[in-house]
């Protein structure tokens, strides 16, 4: 690929409410235990479920974020990585047909000016240092 196009749509909130999980590094959650004024330990308690190896937020019945809302996130300042990079995750800027399904449910997928496929890498990059387990050398 030489370039993507993406540009967030306003109002839409689709790949909050994918079927998945919101995985936190250690700073996402300090990040986000600040901005809701609690302590790292008490926000984890409430929202973040901890494996061995990753954090995740827990799921509320019936939706896939503890805080996705009717207008939106609301911890959009602080919200995680894998938010905050979204569509510019390894796996989807590195193969065509995934980016290309991904945009069946992203309307902002092919919209707005051309972003280099180096600068696209950059941004991807920090995915893997924010998840290192996920992406293993
Ligand atoms: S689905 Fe795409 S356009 Fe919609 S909020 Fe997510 S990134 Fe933005
Ligand atoms: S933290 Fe915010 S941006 Fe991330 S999935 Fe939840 S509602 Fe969406």
């Amino acid at each position: 690929m030489d370039g993507l196009r993406f540009q967030c749509q306003p109002g839409c909130i689709r790949c909050c409410d994918v079927q998945g999980f919101v995985y936190l590094s250690e700073k996402d959650l300090k990040q986000a235990a600040r901005f809701v004024g609690m302590s790292a330990a008490a926000f984890e308690r409430k929202y973040v479920y901890r494996t061995r190896h990753l954090l995740r937020f827990r799921k509320p019945r019936h939706r896939q974020c503890p805080f996705l809302t009717a207008s939106g996130c609301d911890i959009h300042p602080a919200k995680p990585t894998q938010c905050r990079l979204f569509p510019f995750w390894p796996e989807l800027i590195e193969s065509r047909s995934e980016w290309q399904k991904t945009g069946r449910m992203c309307p902002g997928i092919g919209q707005g000016e051309l972003i280099q496929i180096g600068t696209a890498h950059e941004t991807a990059s920090e995915m893997k240092r924010a998840y290192p387990t996920m992406y293993p050398e």
